[in-house]
Parts: C-alpha cells; sequence; structure tokens
C-alpha cells in the first residue's frame, strides 16, 4: 500500500495524537503509525495532572477525571509525615486510556488517518520529503510526507534513526492499580527513601474510594530485580499500614526519561512527548510538558508545510519554542535530581525535617504547584529567616 500526505506521526499516544489532532484541523493531511492494538492500552502511568493539562486538550476534563486531590501526605524513610494541603484541588487523577483514546478521537474526527497494530521500520530520505516504511504484520505500506514527527515515547526510534540526542537518564516507573486500599481518597501519598525507591519516590494516588495507582521510580540499572523492588514496596514500615490488603488488579512498568534534549528537529523530522524528554525531572510527569510542546510542534510543522519548507532551518523554531517554555524548569529539576540521587536516608531524613515547619507547611500548600517546582523557592526563603543562608544556593539552581 502507498499513502502520500503532508505529516507522518509515530505513536499515538497524548502527544502523537494531540499534535495529529491539531495538523489536521488546519487541513493537513496527517496518517498516525501505532503499533498497539488498542490506543492507550496497555496502561503505562499514573495518571495525575494538573488542571493545565485541561486547558491543552479538546476534550471533556469531566468524562476522565476519576478524582480530584486536595494534597499530599509526605512520608520521610524513617516514617515522619507532613500532611501538604489546600481547599482547591490541586492535582486531578485521570483515567489515562479514555485520555488517550478521547484525544485519538479527536484527532480522526478532525481527518487524521490511524494506521494500529503497524510499527515504524524504515526511513529513507527523497527530494524534500521522507518515505517511511511501517509494517503491519508481513505487510509493508509506504508513506510518503513532507514532515515525520516523532511521538514514539521514551525509547523513540526516530530519535535514533536521526541520530538526535539520547536524554541524560532513563528511569523506570513501576506501578499498579489496586483495590481494598485504606487511604482518604482526597490525598496523595509520596514516600521518600533509598531502599522504597532508588533515586525518585514511592506514589499512592487514589482514583476513588478504597481504589489507587500505586507505584515507585528507580534510576536504572536497577539495584535488585523489578520484581523484588515492586513486591518490597508493599512490605516498609512507611508503606505497609497503607498497602498490606491492597489487592493487584494491573501492574505496569514504562521508562521515563530525563533531561533536556539540545537537539529535536532535523530537515522533514521532529521529536515531541517523551521521545524528546519533555518530562519533568522532579515528578516524572510528561503530559503537561508535552502537551504543551505539541502545540508549538503542530504549529511550526503546518507553518513549514504553508511555505513548502519543511527544513532544519524552518522546523528549528519548535526546538527554540518549547525550550523557551519548559528548559529552565527542566535543568531546575535536573539540578534538584543530581543532589538527590546521592543523598541516603539520614540525609533525606535531615532536609525533611525543614519541611516539619508550619510556615514551610503553610508556603508550599498556596505556592506549590506541581508543573513549575522552581516557583516555591522565593517564596520559602523570603518567608523563612533560617532558610536565608541557603540563597546563594538556591540561585545557583535557577541559574
Ligand atoms: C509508571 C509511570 C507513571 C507515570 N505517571 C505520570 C503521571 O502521573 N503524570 C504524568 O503527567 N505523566 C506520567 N508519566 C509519564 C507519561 O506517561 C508520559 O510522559 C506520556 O505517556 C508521554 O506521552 P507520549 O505520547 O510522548 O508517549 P507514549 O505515551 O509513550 O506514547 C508513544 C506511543 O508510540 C507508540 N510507538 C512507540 N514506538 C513505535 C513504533 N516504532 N512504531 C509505532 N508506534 C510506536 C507506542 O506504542 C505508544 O503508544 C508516567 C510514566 C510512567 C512510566
Amino acid at each position: 500500500m502507498k499513502i502520500n500526505g503532508d505529516a507522518t506521526i509515530i505513536g499515538g499516544g497524548p502527544i502523537g495524537s494531540s499534535t495529529a489532532a491539531s495538523l489536521a484541523q488546519k487541513g493537513y493531511d496527517v496518517t498516525v503509525v501505532e503499533q498497539k492494538k488498542e490506543i492507550g492500552v496497555p496502561l503505562k502511568c499514573a495518571g495525575l495532572v494538573s488542571k493545565r493539562v485541561f486547558d491543552l486538550v479538546n476534550i471533556d476534563a469531566e468524562t476522565v477525571t476519576q478524582n480530584k486531590l486536595y494534597g499530599a501526605y509526605i512520608h520521610s524513610p524513617k516514617g515522619k509525615t507532613v500532611l501538604i494541603k489546600n481547599d482547591k484541588p490541586r492535582a486531578f487523577a485521570i483515567d489515562r486510556v479514555l485520555f488517550d483514546k478521547s484525544l485519538a478521537e479527536v484527532a480522526k474526527k478532525n481527518g487524521a488517518v490511524y494506521l494500529m497494530n503497524t510499527t515504524l521500520d524504515e526511513i529513507e530520505k527523497g527530494n524534500g520529503f521522507l518515505k517511511t516504511r511501517v509494517k503491519h504484520g508481513n505487510e509493508n505500506t509506504f508513506i510518503s510526507s513532507k514532515i515525520l514527527i516523532g511521538a514514539d515515547g521514551a525509547r523513540s526510534k526516530v530519535r535514533k534513526m536521526f541520530n538526535l540526542p539520547e536524554p541524560q537518564e532513563m528511569l523506570l516507573g513501576i506501578g499498579a492499580e489496586v483495590e481494598n486500599i485504606d487511604v482518604e481518597p482526597q490525598y496523595v501519598h509520596v514516600f521518600l527513601g533509598k531502599k522504597i525507591a532508588p533515586g525518585f519516590f514511592a506514589w499512592i494516588i487514589p482514583t476513588e474510594k478504597n481504589k489507587a495507582r500505586i507505584g515507585l521510580g528507580s534510576t536504572q540499572p536497577l539495584p535488585k530485580p523489578v520484581k523484588t523492588l515492586f513486591n518490597d514496596l508493599f512490605n516498609y514500615p512507611t508503606t505497609k499500614n497503607y498497602l498490606q490488603h491492597a489487592v493487584i488488579t494491573n501492574i505496569t512498568a514504562g521508562n521515563i526519561p530525563l533531561g533536556i534534549i539540545n537537539e529535536t528537529v532535523k530537515d522533514n523530522v521532529m521529536i515531541v512527548g517523551d521521545a524528546a524528554a519533555q518530562v519533568k525531572p522532579i515528578s516524572g510527569g510528561g503530559l503537561y510538558t508535552g502537551l504543551l510542546s505539541s502545540k508549538h510542534c503542530s504549529e511550526v510543522a503546518a507553518e513549514a508545510l504553508e511555505e513548502n519548507k519543511p527544513t532544519f532551518d524552518t522546523l528549528k523554531k519548535y526546538h527554540e519554542l518549547w525550550t523557551k517554555d519548559i528548559k529552565r524548569e527542566i535543568s531546575f529539576g535536573m539540578k534538584i535530581r543530581k543532589r538527590f540521587i546521592h543523598m541516603n536516608d539520614n540525609e533525606i531524613e535531615h532536609y525533611f525535617t525543614y519541611l516539619e515547619d508550619e510556615t514551610i507547611i503553610s508556603i508550599i500548600s498556596q505556592y506549590g504547584d506541581i508543573d513549575y517546582p522552581s516557583r516555591l523557592l522565593f517564596p520559602i526563603i523570603k518567608n523563612s529567616p533560617k532558610l536565608l543562608h541557603l540563597l546563594p544556593k538556591m540561585m545557583h539552581l535557577l541559574l
């Protein structure tokens, strides 16, 4: 089979579909190539997002929202706990499978064509276009288009094929859906500790009464087998109370790419979403940052198609735009991470004591923002004289 079009998007995840929806809405012929049989399945996400995510997509927030979350219990490695909460919802647990499906429906309604159960195989360069060979079983399809967009996730093949830089770090996220769990439905739980979640944290995100998504992140190579890392999550003194009676209904794992990629376009090629490591390093969340970047990706791709100039010189504007929006926050997150991954549990415990301060808790409750954690720095330092000595270090993190 042969297809001629304006843009080929590899990956029908949320970022590929959002990019496809915008380009198709502008009247361009878009083909989305997705290796899965069913959009969004299997689930590889904890589905925690801010309200901003809903502002970036054309779907009804209420239909995909499972739960509204008003704050978080943070647990130290040795069992201290603080609650940071607000009167207004600070985050939303979404049905990620439905979210992905809804975004794909919008793209299809706008005219994008989806080739499901189909995998990227080879790409050949033509004169001003790319010829992409994709495989559905033994069947080959050749798609000729002026622009190829790699929205093919953390281990992007497009990124590799075009020699674009790899992410600085690849975390492993291991998650599960559980029932029969005893937590207040309005608060997330975050567990710190090198044994529980090496170089990251573990979470419980209630989705409805007695149900939650739980999980942990770890640096790679893993310090112990993935199964052991996950099974142990149920047995730590800090997690046991909440998880000992949990019944697991679904387990999943996925890579989380971190760190700024300094090159995300080539002639006729763009990468976006996890493929471009557009992920927040402190939380591992990639939906907001990926969707925000997807807007720039589709706008610049449309401009290049309009001018019939899909060259590096035209497409590099996309790289400039997304880095302008989120590079600072990602760099800040990576600097925090660099320190965090080298901390042992005693050091984490030491820094945790700063959290046990009424003023600091109230500032975090007021200014805490899961998309822009750096915005907390100055209010905290300004309002806590005992932290004033940290100001030079903090300045360094922001520059
Ligand atoms: C355990 C875990 C928990 C997470 N929790 C959160 C969270 O709470 N909040 C949040 O914001 N983010 C979270 N994330 C991150 C979030 O899931 C990603 O940032 C998001 O899925 C990125 O979307 P994407 O479309 O770029 O990539 P993906 O969702 O990975 O989609 C890429 C698509 O490309 C397809 N594909 C890949 N290769 C090919 C190929 N060669 N040919 C054809 N198709 C291909 C894949 O099948 C997939 O459908 C989590 C991640 C993990 C692993």
